[in-house]
């Protein structure tokens, strides 16, 4: 059984036909795929994305088969979907900024490895991971230990790596400072235990849902307020200086501006929530010199996945990070439109579908 889109819905049928591993590849039957926002946002056109498509970027796996020529990876290897693996030879690759290569990922998107009566279907930003097995370049798998739960591992693939690494490689958080965080889904929470684990003093929690407000606190918040009383709090804990540095983690430009409006002078502002082509933030020419503020962009928690995904799991393992904690419901693919509906209403931090 897959899931293919269709507006903000999926079909799911059973006469989707996947590819055979050609050279270089693997096939991977998915274990465990998560329900990220970004998923949403590819079925409604906020991100660029081929119709019709099987949905799903975060995923987790055992490989199958191997195409001529895979030596990186073996069948019956544990491993997570990159969905922008490093090619390991281009510019930003050589540059140390692997998370921005896009050899493979282009390749990935413009290529349909999955057919339906005859027809081309592709995968979400190039693979699509709520389908029971798919064909993936060697260098979008990473091989984890077979000991780690595939839904804690399907996390990792996208809303942990881009989260945590946004406090910990975006923006370096540094010991004693203080962070608000906008957005409390997958990708928020993850921000909040990276600047855990970067010992920031102050961390807040901003979203208008008031029990995610309660679970930001379980991972690491020191406080949750709503957006109306996000002024206050930065009166009591900056002295209404603004905060050290602000994680925009939804994707909207008004979030946008109120991320940049809670940084204090010579702060940082980061950009981690996927936002529209015209979701513009405007900013004058006067605030930007006068500030000193930084404003980052943050894509794929600027990881490299072959060592960023190992790293997160130690820290999952030795207690330093929660996993399990963020998964608000595991669901049978079946159910995954429910799922779709929950993400929607905005009141879960991490669903999976458990395959
Ligand atoms: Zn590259
Ligand atoms: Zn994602």
């Amino acid at each position: 059984m897959a899931a293919v889109a269709g507006g903000e819905s999926v079909e799911l049928v059973d006469d989707l036909a996947v590819d055979e591993p050609g050279p270089g590849e693997v096939l991977v039957a998915i274990r465990a795929a998560g329900i990220c926002h970004s998923d949403l946002s590819g079925m409604n056109g906020t991100i660029l994305q081929r119709f019709p498509f099987v949905p799903g970027h975060e995923g987790a796996g055992e490989v199958v088969g191997t195409g001529d020529g895979v030596s990186a990876v073996h069948v019956g290897d544990h491993v997570i979907v990159a969905w922008t693996p490093p090619c390991g030879r281009c510019k930003p690759c050589l540059r140390g900024q692997p998370n921005l290569c896009i050899d493979i990922f282009f390749a990935m998107q413009a290529r349909a490895r999955f057919h339906r009566a005859g027809s081309d279907v592709f995968g979400f930003a190039g693979t699509g991971t709520w389908t029971e097995s798919i064909v993936l370049p060697e260098q979008a798998v990473v091989t984890i230990p077979n000991d780690v739960p595939f839904d804690v591992a399907a996390l990792i693939g996208c809303g942990v790596t881009t989260g945590v690494g946004a406090a910990v490689n975006t923006a370096r958080v540094a010991v004693g400072s203080s962070v608000v965080v906008f957005g409390c889904g997958g990708v928020g929470i993850s921000a909040i235990q990276g600047a855990r684990l970067c010992g920031a003093a102050e961390i807040v929690a901003v979203d208008t849902v008031p029990r995610k407000l309660d679970d930001a606190l379980r991972f690491g918040a020191t406080r949750g307020v709503h957006p109306d009383d996000l002024l206050a709090a930065n009166g009591d804990i900056t002295g209404g200086e603004g905060f050290d540095y602000a994680f925009e983690c939804i994707g909207s430009a008004p979030t946008f501006r109120a991320a940049w409006d809670a940084t204090r002078r010579g702060g940082t502002t980061v950009i981690v929530g996927a936002g529209r082509a015209d979701a513009i933030l405007s900013l004058n020419g006067f605030e930007l010199f006068f500030s000193e503020k930084a404003l980052l962009g943050s894509y794929y928690g600027s990881a490299d996945v072959r060592s960023e995904f190992h790293r997160l799991i130690r820290l999952w393992r030795s207690g330093r990070i929660d996993l399990e904690g963020m998964v608000t419901a595991r669901l049978p693919l079946e159910d995954v439109n429910r799922g779709i509906e929950a993400l929607q209403r905005g009141d879960v931090i991490r669903q999976v579908v458990m395959l």
